[in-house]
């Protein structure tokens, strides 16, 4: 697809690795509409005006996309603004661990919710606009836990496993109206989600990444950006890592 004029979503965009993505996609002056649910507008905030200050049109949401009647309405007020989605980029994510025998339901769906139903409500919300186009990008955002497992990520690890089966199969329905879509697949990222893990949880962790350093956010975005770039047209279906070889 051309890289110019492009209308940019991006979901969970107020902060860690979203907020690169944004960040990434504007250095092509693209309209940029992030999606958070933050409990507070501050890191959206933060983000706008650091978007604005490199004179890009952008814009902030607060809505919680795992409901496809929020997810629905906010995709119609964007589409009714822009007139079209260029690209989507599915980021938000959460997590609520615990090992499964003591996970509670309620952890359980509300990962599944947001993880993975809001990968398809906002995916159905643009996939007709796009196919009216005849253009697209979709990006939906993964983890090397949906891969090769983690303990006391059973919620987690199955939404982004599920994300990977979603991304293929979408792929394969609307390759034929040059719309592509593709996960990425991140290892360990420096953002508040991993913030959390103590230092030497994170030092036994760099032991096991063969480039040996925790991944910066905008490692992710440049990948993301690059999958909707005119270069990677004839490229759909994939998972691309991120990992720092953690999985090969
Ligand atoms: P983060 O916690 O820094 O940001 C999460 C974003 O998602 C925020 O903008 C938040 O508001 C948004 N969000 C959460 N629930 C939402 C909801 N219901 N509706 C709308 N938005 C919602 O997270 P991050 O580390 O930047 O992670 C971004 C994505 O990358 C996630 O999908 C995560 O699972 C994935 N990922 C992260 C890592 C990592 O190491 N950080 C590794 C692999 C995959």
């Amino acid at each position: 697809m051309a890289d110019t004029d492009r209308v940019v979503v991006i979901t969970g965009g107020s902060k860690g690795i979203g907020r690169e993505i944004a960040l990434r996609f504007a250095e092509d002056k693209d309209r940029i509409v992030l999606v958070h649910y933050d409990a507070d507008e501050s890191a959206a905030k933060e983000t706008l005006d650091t978007l604005a200050s490199k004179g890009v049109e952008a814009e902030s949401h607060r809505v919680d996309i795992s409901s496809y009647e929020d997810a629905g309405a906010l995709f119609k007020k964007i589409l009714s603004k822009y007139g079209k989605v260029d690209v989507l980029v599915n980021n938000a994510g959460i997590t609520r661990d615990g090992l499964l025998m003591r996970m509670s339901e309620e952890d359980w769906d509300r990962v599944m919710k947001v993880n993975l139903k809001s990968v398809f409500n906002c995916t159905r919300a643009v996939l007709r606009p796009m196919v009216k186009e005849r253009r697209g990008c979709i990006v939906n955002i993964s983890s090397v836990a949906g891969q090769i497992g983690n303990a006391g990520q059973a919620n987690y690890a199955t939404s982004k496993a599920g994300i990977i089966g979603f991304t293929k199969t979408v792929a394969r329905e609307v390759a034929s109206r040059g719309i592509t879509v593709n996960a990425v697949a991140p290892g360990f990222i420096d953002t508040e989600m991993t913030r959390a893990l103590s230092a030497a949880v994170r030092e036994s962790l760099v032991e096991q990444i063969p480039l040996g350093r925790i991944g910066e956010p905008e490692d992710v975005a440049e990948a993301v950006y690059w999958l909707c770039s005119h270069g990677a047209g004839y490229i759909t279906g994939q998972v691309i890592h991120v990992n720092g070889g953690l999985f090969m």
